[in-house]
């Protein structure tokens, strides 16, 4: 099939006015001006723009169901209700339904990949069964030290369940959550293990001054929290990306999720890494965390991608809305 537009952008060369993408049995044999394309059976796309699919660089996929269902908290009380909703309400069918319905969206907005953090582990069945590309990085969380061995237990049997599962297309990561959910312990067991299985890793980090407060002082509304729970808080680093070099979450250059409260240390430490980050504006904004330094990022040299976060914290997943903010 020749499928013709006004503009091709093939992204690795400069956009051709009146152009042409030849598709043969899955695979594009040709992109270029139309006068040149070989010859086939016509599909004309008119005043339109074709190009790669998107790569939406940070979802939950798993979350579609919650749009609406958050809003007007403020940062902690929303985790918190999140976490609750989740476990409580939503039965694994609803919340692989809930990721097929995000990935119909995200195809609407032109997204066929993704780097999707999820909790329950649906999002890899239904990233390969909607046909869509895609890291699945399975979630962990443990803020109690002494609990880290029984998370990791949980994560090494669900990864074991999962890992057959995996294509060409779909595969698996490991995403210890974030600072506030996760102990020091558990940073350096749950990246022993991606390390040992040779599976990528992507965390949150850096998003809230909350988060840098509980990290630098061990202090502020998630200290409050976990010391209600009967979990000890202390310093545990300068910031919250000098903690994850410093438990060696970083060794193997993971996707660090917001990264907005980054000083030049922080960027260089990304840097030195050779991390990439998902910059998510529109989840930012709506909590209020802030803006990520975008430019000293890509001027250290930092790979950055866009990302839209979950519905329940964007309400929309449209990768070139993000880019316009
Ligand atoms: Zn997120």
């Amino acid at each position: 099939m020749r499928y013709h537009a006004r503009w091709v952008l093939p992204i690795t060369q400069p956009p051709i006015e009146n152009g042409t993408v030849v598709e043969a049995d899955g695979r594009i044999t040709y992109v270029g001006p139309s006068a040149d394309a070989p010859p086939g059976p016509d599909c004309e796309l008119g005043d339109a723009v074709l190009l790669p699919g998107l790569v939406n660089a940070h979802t939950h996929l798993e979350l579609t169901a919650m749009r609406g269902f958050l809003e007007d908290l403020c940062f902690t009380d929303w985790i918190d209700r999140l976490r609750r909703s989740r476990n409580d309400v939503l039965a694994p069918e609803i919340l692989l339904d809930s990721a097929m319905l995000g990935i119909a969206e995200g195809l609407e907005a032109g997204v066929t990949t993704y780097a999707d953090t999820c909790s329950s582990g649906v999002v890899l069945r239904a990233m390969r069964e909607m046909g869509v590309r895609g890291i699945m990085y399975q979630e962990v969380f443990g803020p109690d030290a002494a609990r880290a061995d029984i998370a990791m237990g949980d994560l090494a049997r669900l990864i074991d369940q999962l890992a057959g599962g995996q294509t060409d297309l779909v595969s698996l990561g490991v995403s210890p959550h974030a600072p506030y959910t996760v102990s020091d312990a558990l940073y350096e067991k749950a990246s022993a293990f991606a390390a040992e299985r040779n599976l990528p890793l992507a965390m949150h980090v850096a998003e809230s001054e909350a988060e840098r407060q509980l990290v630098a002082d061990g202090q502020g509304e998630f200290a409050v929290g976990l010391k209600r729970r009967g979990i000890g808080v202390a310093r545990r680093g300068r910031t919250p990306i000098a903690l994850l070099e410093a438990r060696g979450a970083l060794e193997r250059g993971p996707l660090l999720i917001h990264c907005v409260r980054v000083d030049d240390e922080d960027i260089a430490t990304i840097a030195r890494h050779s991390c990439s980050v998902a910059h998510c504006p529109a989840s930012n904004a709506k909590f209020g965390h802030g803006i990520a330094p975008l430019l000293p990022l890509l001027g250290a040299g930092v790979r950055v991608g866009l990302g839209s976060d979950s519905v329940a914290s964007n309400n929309r997943m449209d990768i070139l809305d993000e880019a316009r903010l």
